[in-house]
């Protein structure tokens, strides 16, 4: 079976096979389709997935999915969310982007987040499917670990206390959010089409 996943980043697309334990997933560019960059300016992560999801279906008509990831900080009203990716401006490394949430929790006691993931998931007729994970920590005082990506360094798991920028990535990739949330869509694969590589 395949699924087309609309999406540009490679090592995105390895990681989701492994957890999809599924060879035939397929970006866009390696159908003929160059230049995929649907605009993400839904109110919700749940949105921007559909978008994103909807923009590749109506190109293919095929199995199509797609995902989205915020940082939400519960004493900054959930900010970054939506936002994570560019959250210290549009060309932010994300080196910017975690200097400017430690700056912004300086003198801040709670500082209880989490990351969210929604994967929403389009079947040859149109209809869609969400499936959610979710991982919840700490913002750390500052940066810990050589590890990672994006906010990786910052984000404190008291289950293993360490930040996912201290972890092997291996071990990131079972714990995650986005590992969760592909988990949760894989049982719904594996409940209605049964078998998987047909
Ligand atoms: P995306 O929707 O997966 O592209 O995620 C949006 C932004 O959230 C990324 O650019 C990162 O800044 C942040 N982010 C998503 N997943 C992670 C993660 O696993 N670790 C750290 N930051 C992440």
């Amino acid at each position: 079976m395949e699924l087309l996943f609309a999406s540009n980043n490679i090592n995105k697309l390895e990681q989701v096979k492994l957890l999809l334990d599924h060879e035939n997933v397929l970006l866009p560019k390696d159908i003929g389709i160059e230049g995929f960059d649907p605009i993400e300016d839904g109110n919700t992560l749940k949105e921007n997935a559909y978008k994103k999801a909807l923009e590749l279906y109506k190109l293919t008509g095929k199995k199509v999915f797609s995902d989205d990831t915020g940082l939400f900080v519960k004493s900054l009203d959930g900010r970054p969310g939506l936002y994570s990716h560019r959250y210290a401006g549009n060309n932010a490394s994300d080196k910017d982007n975690r200097d400017k949430l430690l700056s912004e929790l300086e003198d801040e006691f709670d500082r209880q987040a989490y990351f969210l993931t929604v994967v929403c998931f389009i079947d040859e007729n149109g209809k869609d499917y969400y499936f959610e994970g979710r991982l919840d920590g700490r913002i750390a005082d500052k940066e810990y670990g050589t590890g990672g990506f994006g906010y990786d360094k910052i984000f404190y798991v008291d289950e293993f206390s360490k930040t996912l920028g201290q972890m092997d990535i291996e071990f990131k990739n079972t714990i995650s959010h986005r590992a969760k949330a592909v988990e949760e869509f894989k049982k719904f694969l594996v409940n209605t089409y049964e078998n998987l590589n047909n």
